[in-house]
C-alpha cells in the first residue's frame, strides 16, 4: 500500500518507514503536516495516513479533519493517529476528528502491521463499494451519476485551447430488438455497443440504451469524425442470436464546449441534436445548433 507518515522527528519517521518498507509498503515521510496534506491532495493512490498528534503547523487532529474533507466518501483512505500520551481523551478526540484508529508512539512492529492489515481490509472494501456505486451493472461503464461527476470534474480543467465535446448516443428502434429477439439479446446488443464506445474518453450509460461519450481533447470537427467512425462500426456489428445474427444502428448528437459551458447545458444541446438525428431518419450524426456561430445541424451520414 502507499502510506503517508507524518511526525516532527526524522528519527521516528525512519523507524516507522523502515518497518513498513520491510513489508513491501511504499512510504512517503513528512515532518510537516501542511506538506503532507498537499501531497495527499495530488496522490489519490495513498491508502493510509499515519500521523502523530504532535505535528505542526496543523496539529494531528486538524490534519485528520482536513484529510477527511478531502477524502469525503469517494476516496478509500484509512487514518491512524499516534501519540506518546496514550490517553482515553486523546483516543476519543482523534476518532471524533475523523481518524479510524489510534496507536501508541513509537508503535510496536507487530501491532503496527496488524493495524495495517485491518486498514487494507477496510480500504479494499471501500474501493469495491465505490466501484459498485459508480458502475453500471450490465455494461461495466460509468452510471449516469458517475458520468456527470467525472465529466464535470473534466470541464473544470478545460482551457480554451483544448475544447472538449460531448456525444449522446441512442440505439435505434431498440424496442423492436427486444420484441423480436427477446430481452437477453437486447442486453447483449447494449453490451456490444458499450464495448465499442469505451475505447476513448469518459463513457457512461445514461439510461436504457442511451450513452454519453465525453471527449476531452476533441473539438467539434474531430468529435464529428469520431462519432461518424462509431456509427459505421455500430452498423457493422452482428449480435449472435440463435442460429443467426442481429444488426443494429445508432443515432448520435454532438455538442462542443464553449466559454462558460456546463455539462448539463452540453448534454441538453447534444440531446436536441440526437432528437434531430432521430427525426431525420436515424443512423446518423447530427451536431448542435449554435446560435453564436450560426451553424445549422449538419447531417453527416445517411445509411
Ligand atoms: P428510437 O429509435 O426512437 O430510440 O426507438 P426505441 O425503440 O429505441 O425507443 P425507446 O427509447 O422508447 O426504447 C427503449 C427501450 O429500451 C425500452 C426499454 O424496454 C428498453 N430497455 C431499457 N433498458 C433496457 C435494458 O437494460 N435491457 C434491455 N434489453 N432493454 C432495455
Ligand atoms: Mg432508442
Ligand atoms: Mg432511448
Amino acid at each position: 500500500m502507499q502510506i503517508v507518515v507524518v511526525d516532527s522527528s526524522q528519527v521516528v519517521l525512519r523507524v516507522i518507514g523502515s518497518l513498513l518498507e520491510a513489508r513491501g509498503h511504499t512510504v512517503h515521510e513528512f515532518t510537516e503536516s501542511d506538506a503532507a496534506l498537499e501531497f495527499l491532495t495530488v496522490a489519490p493512490d495513498v491508502r493510509v495516513l499515519i500521523t502523530s498528534l504532535e505535528v505542526r503547523p496543523m496539529n494531528g487532529l486538524e490534519l485528520c479533519w482536513a484529510v477527511r474533507l478531502l477524502a469525503e466518501d469517494r476516496r478509500p483512505l484509512h487514518i491512524i493517529t499516534m501519540s506518546s500520551a496514550n490517553s482515553v481523551h486523546n483516543l476519543a478526540e482523534a476518532l471524533d476528528s475523523g481518524a479510524d484508529d489510534f496507536i501508541e508512539k513509537p508503535p510496536r512492529a507487530e501491532e503496527l502491521h496488524a493495524r495495517l492489515r485491518a486498514a487494507e481490509r477496510m480500504t479494499k472494501l471501500q474501493e469495491e463499494l465505490i466501484r459498485l456505486a459508480e458502475t453500471d451493472g450490465l455494461t461495466g461503464l460509468l452510471n449516469r451519476r458517475a458520468f456527470r461527476e467525472r465529466t464535470e470534474a473534466a470541464v473544470a480543467r478545460v482551457t480554451p485551447l483544448r475544447r472538449p465535446s460531448l456525444i449522446v448516443v441512442d440505439i435505434d428502434h431498440f424496442k423492436r430488438i427486444n420484441d423480436v429477439h427477446g430481452h437477453d439479446i437486447g442486453d447483449r446488443a447494449i453490451c456490444a455497443v458499450a464495448h465499442l464506445f469505451q475505447e476513448e474518453g469518459i463513457v457512461g450509460r445514461l439510461g436504457g440504451e442511451e450513452f454519453g461519450i465525453f471527449l476531452p481533447e476533441r473539438d467539434r470537427d474531430s468529435a464529428i469524425f469520431h462519432a461518424e467512425g462509431l456509427r459505421v462500426r455500430v452498423r457493422a456489428l452482428r449480435i449472435a442470436c440463435g442460429d443467426g445474427t442481429v444488426g443494429l444502428t445508432c443515432s448520435f448528437g454532438v455538442s462542443t464546449w464553449s466559454e462558460g459551458d456546463t455539462i448539463p447545458a452540453m448534454l441538453k444541446r447534444a440531446d436536441i441534436a440526437l432528437y434531430e438525428a432521430k427525426a431525420a431518419g436515424r443512423n446518423r450524426v447530427m451536431v448542435e445548433t449554435r446560435p453564436t456561430s450560426f451553424t445549422t445541424p449538419i447531417r453527416t451520414s445517411v445509411s
